[in-house]
């Protein structure tokens, strides 16, 4: 038999389909969707098998020389799926593949078989079944080298969840595990059992008494004993007499397995809920493919909405994939998951270790878990028999994966949707331009939530202009209206939340005698300043730096730091309002794991009266005792350079203004702005999508962007800057010459970054609607350049609808 294998060779010649006869003792290990270790020229590379065939084209084939997983790890859907990730985002097909299995599988551990609650220990060999009983298991290696019948029958014990594979991850990621007791015998026979040893061995006795009393199938070996009052003695008695069994039963490192959850059951839907739900559910059971786009205001009830049709779905014995965004999966998300659906819902998110990743992911594998909670990569989750897939938030720039491949989840989900039958469900307040558009197309189909349950009012606005602020000689962070606000809620002993957007607002130094401004040596970006350690840093390179006293430039002493940074706010309002208690959230103070949790969990907890954040704190919370949001800057991202950044200010306006009044009391929202016209700032305070949709896609269509026109960036990155230059006029010459008149190709122009990391970066960026032979001249791009990617370091990337161009 011959195996095609796509090679772990990061390289365009490479990215393709590579035949390699699997020789006799590997025959029947080799199956689709398995990695292998192939030679290829002097090295030896992993890669993925994703066909089999009886014969190949090509003579004098090279062998496969080894087998790295036990059991498929991909398979024939997410085979197809990777072609079309990479066709779509020209990244390589490895690295496709790659980016669906959790990181714990893309290094190279052992793997060792193990039994699970179904095994059948006399259907195998004799020595695979003394391994198994091993307190290591049995190692696949050790399995491949026994012969091929082995093999055999370890993997149809795995394919019939009779063994279990696990990817054991040295040092810290170790499987957690734990002896459990199984019974092995009839009650009848331990009875007599019991009876023949009750004078011999007391203990032991009590042991049986114990088991036949409790009637337990299976108990945690320190549980029997703890509970009998016996001894490991007495209990290794047992197992050596064959009355008990005892295996190694692994426990998963469930990041929520201490918490309680109350079971929660759903509500009675609204009209406008039971309107929306209807045409879904009515999909889920007939199988049918669609998109559906829930436009909801913040508070319409579109969560309970996603529970119940998951419900369904898993009614139907289906299962399901719930995306949120990173920032948005909190706790009280995971939360009402959790509470709906017990432990079916298995979460992914960052802050998980690789391990607890590793364990989420093989919970899906195995069918124990039908609903994955979780950030961009869920998208991926191996099931097998999707009934939906729900996209919160869908206008979220983080479901799109910023490094190769660069592929939206959205589009991922549609293509699921498609092979699996099922709906797909974006929901959003603020829903992207792109989707609304498709909908009022028909392409998606729209639902509208307009009002909140129960009828709660919309928080009211204020806008405050802060230019009249200065004039009447306020120079503090706080409007007098801001000000007057959050005391009177300290007062009243309610809560305020406060938002700094620290986009475009980060803390820099500055000299004012000369106006010099701190710069990374490595890229062509300001310094941030830290306050806590004194230090300037790079956020692009890492680069650290002692705060300097004098200007590095002209000597002066008035070199300060300036901006408004989150400390920054923290310390004014301490100075203002000594009373007050404020958690301050932002990357330094929840970059140690489950610090985000914790300081969450104090806010609810009312240990403070404000809670004051960048961007993490707009999404997703839901803290009954909030009833005002103050945004302290709300233009600090209206002016970055970036087409969609009227569209973003809406979005995070609308967002953070929903935190407030979601409960029994009403909640206010002060909007601070130095540009309080401006058309995004005004009608996020009236909560009108519609007006603001309009009036955008009118700019959009004027300037030629999305959704009027699709976009493609090309970077161009190398350490000399001439280089640079000369490459990416070509390849704007080559662009202009292949695509039709209707095609817009900007550029050469430098990045916005223009250099980072030491290397200078030039893009072309190009505007079209329809151009068939866009991938493929992009493609040939690619390959002209291979032999200089290889060589001599040059980059050139490809961002197929790129969600900036900044
Ligand atoms: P969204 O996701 O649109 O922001 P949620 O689903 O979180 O809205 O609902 C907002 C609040 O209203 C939540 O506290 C939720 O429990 C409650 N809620 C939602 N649907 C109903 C309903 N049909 N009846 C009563 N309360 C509801
Ligand atoms: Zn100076
Ligand atoms: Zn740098």
């Amino acid at each position: 038999m011959i195996a095609g294998v796509i090679v772990d060779v990061p390289a365009i010649g490479t990215d393709r389909t590579f035949d390699y006869r699997i020789p006799d003792d590997l025959a029947s290990a080799v199956q689709i969707g398995i990695r292998v270790v192939v030679p290829f020229g002097p090295r030896k590379l992993t890669g993925f098998v994703i066909s089999l065939k009886e014969s190949s084209e090509h003579k004098r084939l090279k062998k496969i020389e080894d087998v790295v997983d036990p059991s498929p790890v991909i398979n024939e859907e997410l085979i197809d799926l990777g072609k079309w990730i990479a066709d779509n985002t020209l990244c390589f097909l490895h690295s496709a593949y790659q980016s669906m299995l959790p990181a714990a599988m893309k290094m190279n551990y052992t793997k060792r078989i193990h039994m699970t609650e179904r095994t059948d220990l006399d259907r195998f060999p004799e020595n695979i079944q003394e391994a198994l009983q091993s307190d290591k298991g049995l190692s696949w290696d050790e399995v491949l080298k026994m012969g091929s019948e082995y093999v055999r029958s370890v993997q149809t014990g795995l394919n019939e969840g009779q063994l279990d594979v696990q990817y054991e991850i040295r040092s810290k990621g170790n499987k957690k595990k734990q002896k459990v007791i199984k019974i092995s015998k009839t009650p009848k026979e331990l009875a007599e059992a019991r009876d023949e040893i009750i004078k011999r061995a007391p203990k032991q006795a009590a042991v049986l008494n114990f088991l036949l009393e409790s009637k337990h199938q299976e108990i945690l070996t320190q549980t029997l004993i703890e509970r009998t009052n016996s001894s490991r003695a007495a209990v290794k008695g047992l197992i050596y007499k064959q009355l008990l069994l005892e295996t190694d039963k692994e426990l998963y490192r469930d990041p929520y397995q201490d918490r309680e959850f109350e079971k929660t059951i759903s509500l009675p839907l609204t009209s406008e809920q039971k309107q929306t739900i209807e045409p879904i559910l009515e999909d889920i059971h007939t199988e049918t493919h669609e998109t559906f786009l829930i436009h909801g205001v913040t508070g319409s009830g579109k969560t309970e909405i996603y529970l119940q049709a998951i419900e369904q779905v898993l009614h139907l014995g289906r299962e399901a994939i719930m995306l949120v965004p990173e920032i948005s999966l909190t706790p009280q998300m995971v939360h009402r998951f959790k509470s709906r659906f017990g432990s079916e819902v298995a979460v992914l998110h960052s802050g998980l270790s690789v391990g607890e990743k590793y364990d989420e992911w093989r919970k899906i594998h195995r069918n124990e878990a039908r609903v994955v909670v979780g950030a961009r990569s869920a998208i991926f989750a191996p099931f097998k028999k999707l009934g939906i897939i729900i996209i919160d938030e869908e206008h979220e720039s983080s479901y799109k994966q910023e490094e190769n491949p660069r592929y939206h989840a959205r589009d991922i989900a549609i293509q699921r949707g498609k092979f699996h039958k099922c709906p797909v469900v974006l929901g959003s307040a603020t829903p992207t331009l792109e989707s609304y558009a498709r909908a009022q197309k028909g392409v998606y189909t729209l639902c509208t939530l307009s009002e909140r349950v129960n009828n709660r009012d919309m928080p009211k606005a204020e806008i405050v202009d802060m230019r009249e602020e200065l004039r009447s000689g306020n120079r503090s962070l706080f409007s007098e209206t801001l000000f007057e606000r959050l005391k009177d809620r300290k007062e009243k002993g309610q809560q305020s939340v406060l938002l700094l957007n620290r986009r475009g607002y980060s803390t820099f130094i500055n000299c004012r005698d000369c106006g010099y401004v701190a710069q990374c040596p490595h890229c062509d970006i300001s310094l941030t300043f830290h306050k806590r350690y004194s230090t300037l840093k790079c956020h692009y390179c890492g680069y650290e730096a002692q705060q300097p006293s004098n200007c590095p430039e002209c000597n002066s002493e008035h070199i300060r730091f300036f901006g408004t940074g989150t400390q920054k706010v923290e310390e004014e309002l301490n100075r203002l309002m000594p009373e007050a208690k404020v958690i301050r959230m932002d990357v330094d103070t929840t970059s140690r794991k489950g610090m985000h949790e914790k300081l969450l969990n104090s806010f609810a907890e009312k240990k403070a009266d404000i809670l004051l954040g960048t961007q993490m704190i707009a999404k997703g919370l839901d803290f009954p005792n909030v009833t005002l949001v103050g945004v302290l800057a709300a233009d600090s991202m209206l002016h970055l350079p970036d087409f969609r950044s009227s569209e973003r200010t809406f979005q995070l306006l609308t967002q953070v203004g929903g935190r407030a009044g979601r409960h029994e009391l009403s909640g206010e929202v002060v909007i601070q702005s130095y540009t309080p016209e401006h058309y995004s700032i005004q009608l996020a305070q009236h909560h009108d999508f519609l007006t603001f949709y309009n009036k955008e896609m009118q700019i959009r269509k004027l300037h030629q962007y999305p959704p009027f026109y699709f976009l493609a960036l090309i970077t161009i990155s190398h350490e000399e800057l001439m280089y640079v230059v000369d490459i990416c006029e070509k390849v704007a010459g080559r662009l202009k010459e292949s695509l039709s008149s209707q095609a817009i190709v900007l550029g050469p122009v430098a990045s916005p970054i223009p250099r980072m990391k030491d290397r200078y970066r030039y893009q072309c960026v190009i505007k079209y609607k329809n151009e068939p032979k866009l991938k493929e001249t992009l493609n040939e791009i690619l390959v002209h350049y291979q032999k200089r990617m290889q060589r001599d370091g040059l980059v050139v990337g490809v961002d197929m609808h790129p969600q900036t161009i900044m």
